[in-house]
């Protein structure tokens, strides 16, 4: 499993999601309360990523959060409107570097992966086949999270609404790699997509603004599960559910 979330509404410092509250996401990281699918803590690299202006910029690593010197100050003293961060906990077999650590980017997109495809690679071979190349060559990770986001990058820059590119993901990987765990988490800074297929998530909604998180930051009673099996769209002023 791996943790994550991502924040719509005015500018929040990246400290109010990744340390400050008593179950922020580096807590998380070490003590999770929601573990599906095994796993026990998320130590093998984190990233977050956050707009300030037209493209995204991340910060990633190999390391646990809580081993980075240079975070804590980063995030105190970074503030932005579109935030997405993950903590990661390496499915067995794949390697452990920065560029596996999520958020991945494609265009304007981060996008974040927690979970598993069963049979990976060869279970994948389907859906490959829709990409040219050049594209599976310069993935930034030989890691399912890394090839998942980079098939929602191709079909999302050939111009697909998002909601239909990741609906139809979760249901061509149920059919062709069942079992798999799909997780998903996008982000273009003006709204935020989430699957739920096999792990927790939860929401918060408040006065302009939109928490998205796979386990809640606080005790705050605004949080909201997110049942299995469906699919979230939201802006800073609006949440919507379907299933999926
Ligand atoms: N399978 C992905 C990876 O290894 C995500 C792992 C997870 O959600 N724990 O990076």
């Amino acid at each position: 499993m791996c943790r994550h979330l991502a924040y719509l509404g005015p500018p929040a410092r990246l400290a109010d999601l990744l340390f400050d509250p008593p179950h922020a996401l580096a807590h998380q990281a070490w003590a999770p309360r929601d573990m599906r699918g095994g796993g026990t803590i998320n130590a093998d690299g984190f990233g977050v990523g956050w707009f300030a202006g037209e493209t995204p910029i991340r910060y990633r690593s190999a390391m646990p959060i809580w081993s980075d010197a240079a975070l804590p100050a980063l995030a105190a003293a970074t503030t932005s409107g579109a935030i997405l961060a993950a903590v990661r906990s390496a499915t067995a077999g794949m390697p452990v570097v920065e560029t596996a650590a999520a958020p991945f980017l494609d265009g304007r997109w981060l996008i974040s992966h927690n979970g598993v495809v069963r049979g990976f690679p060869g279970s994948l071979a389907g859906l490959a086949a829709e990409l040219p190349v050049q594209e599976l060559l310069t993935l930034e990770a030989p890691t399912d999270s890394a090839a998942l986001s980079r098939y929602i990058g191709h079909h999302l820059r050939a111009g697909k609404p998002v909601d239909e590119v990741v609906a139809t993901l979760v249901a061509e990987i149920r059919t062709t790699a069942p079992g798999s765990r799909l997780n998903l988490l996008l982000t273009d800074g003006e709204q935020i997509i989430a699957s739920t297929a096999g792990h927790s998530l939860s929401v918060r909604a408040t006065a302009g603004a939109v928490l998205v998180a796979s386990e809640p930051l606080d005790d705050d009673p605004a949080w909201r599960p997110v049942p299995d099996n469906h699919l979230l769209i939201a802006t800073s002023t609006d949440v919507s559910l379907g299933e999926v």
